[in-house]
């Protein structure tokens, strides 16, 4: 059961049919255009919706807003420097934030940029600058059917073959995000991580980790790897930043806050760079585009996050949702992430064509038939810009906001997806009307097709 129990409630209300079928009308069939009070259950992300406790909140009214200096500050770079032992700590106003002032710093024109899977944002980011995101990661991770334990793992041979072959002098880092987001939420293995690291350093390039879910992840080490259920869990976190030169971090996942983030790293000069471009984009190093008692409930997130029986319950959560749609024969990522459950949706809607845009089509459904909002992690994400992917996945994501929903908010959003499973063959296509160059989940417009 939640190792917590509830002082603060918000309601929630279901909006009738009718609404729903408006409210997709004016959204343009983009969910995120959608008013949060037309939603019942939202797991359109994990991402900055987690419910603070009550030593965050109070940690909240202890923000010194000083400037220069504010001892919030000092809270929070001591608490991220005894975590992952990165000296340097630049706070920022989410992970975004990071990824901006780490790649305006290591990625130019040309250059690759080597991960197991970017994510939208970092993906974008490389973009920006005319380099090219690059995913490595095990042909497991893209068989939603395999059961393999770390399907985020990164495939060595092939950075290896990268960084030794014509374009190795392109790469000037590499990135492995823990979990894997994209690949639906999937962990990495100490193992993996030990051999990318001994890689890169043999190299000399610098390895850095996108760490929004490092908790989430050294917990599926301890529960899932040989020799390491002994372990807690910060001392396997402090391991993995121990393999790594640094990191970017959006505390809106693992920090269990609303806002905030931070870059880290050992590297002394670039950290001074870092810190000039951080008073241009973000603030004063000591705040970094955030109110210092943000700072505070960072700290604070922080430790929860990684407390052991806070995830025992975060990750059963995720796989209670799972068995109640595996049991319903409803084709899922196997197995299940630790920050959500991802629909596999070419298994779901096999008789919609690409062209139909399926993962878009069954969000929509999941709406229309419940109130239920989710992400769309497929081909309107990832299919701007470059040329698609080798390999990709068609995945519908349920994010779970951590500490915010129950057990019976799961079993309604089991019951609405297996409505549209029951009645799948009758859920029709859509098409894009209006796409933006970058990012364009975010804003793009649909309409039905067949009007
Ligand atoms: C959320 C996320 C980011 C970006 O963080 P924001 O705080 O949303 O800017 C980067 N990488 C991964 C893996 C994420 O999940």
């Amino acid at each position: 059961m939640e190792p917590y129990r509830v002082k603060v409630v918000e309601s929630i209300s279901l909006p009738s049919r009718e609404e729903r079928e408006r409210a997709l009308q004016r959204a343009g069939y983009n969910l995120f255009n959608l008013l949060s009070e037309e939603v019942y259950v939202d797991l359109l992300t994990d991402s900055g919706t987690s419910a603070m406790s009550d030593r965050q909140w109070a940690g909240m009214m202890l923000g010194d807003e000083a400037y220069a200096g504010s001892r919030n500050f000092v809270h929070f770079e001591s608490t991220v420097r005894e975590l992952t032992g990165f000296p340097h700590v630049l706070p920022t106003h989410q992970g975004r934030a990071a990824e901006h002032l780490l790649f305006t710093q290591f990625a130019h024109r040309g250059d690759i940029v080597p991960s197991n899977m970017h994510f939208d944002t970092t993906r974008a980011h490389v973009l920006r600058v005319g380099a090219k995101p690059l995913n490595l990661a095990v042909p497991e991770a893209y068989d939603p059917a395999s059961p393999h334990p770390f399907k985020g793992n990164l495939e060595v041979p092939k950075l290896v073959e990268l960084l030794e072959g014509p374009s190795g002098a392109s790469v000037r880092l590499v990135m492995v995000t823990i979990t894997n987001n994209t690949g639906g939420g999937q962990p990495v293995s100490l193992a993996n991580l030990r051999e990318v690291s001994r890689v890169c350093h043999e190299h000399g390039k610098p390895l850095y980790l996108d760490i929004c879910r490092w908790a989430e992840n050294a917990y599926f080490i301890r529960s899932r790897e040989p020799g390491q259920s002994d372990r807690s869990v910060p001392e396997i976190g402090r391991e993995i930043f121990g393999l790594a030169d640094g990191a970017t971090m959006s505390a809106k996942k693992d920090g269990l806050v609303n806002i905030g983030g931070f870059v880290a790293t050992r590297d002394e000069k670039l950290a001074a760079r870092l810190k000039e471009d951080l008073i241009l984009y973000e603030g004063f190093p000591t705040y970094g585009g955030l109110a210092r008692r943000d700072l505070e409930a960072i700290s604070i997130g922080l430790r929860e996050a990684s407390d052991e029986r806070y995830l025992e319950h975060r990750i059963g959560q995720v796989r209670f949702l799972a068995d109640l749609l595996s049991v319903g024969g409803v084709p899922i990522m196997q197995p299940p992430g630790g920050h959500g459950v991802y629909l596999d949706v070419p298994r779901f809607l096999p008789n919609l064509p690409a062209d139909q845009l399926p993962g878009q089509a069954l969000v929509v459904e999941l709406y229309r038939e419940g109130a239920i909002r989710t992400a769309e992690i497929g081909a309107i994400m990832f299919g701007d810009g470059e040329t698609p992917p080798a390999r990709s996945l068609e995945l519908v994501r349920l994010a779970i906001p951590r500490r915010v929903y129950s057990e019976s908010h799961l079993r309604y959003v089991a019951k609405v997806v297996r409505a549209v499973w029951a009645r799948r063959e009758a859920v029709r296509g859509l098409r894009m009307v209006e796409a933006p160059e970058h990012l364009r989940h975010f804003t793009a417009r649909f309409a039905p097709l067949g009007h």
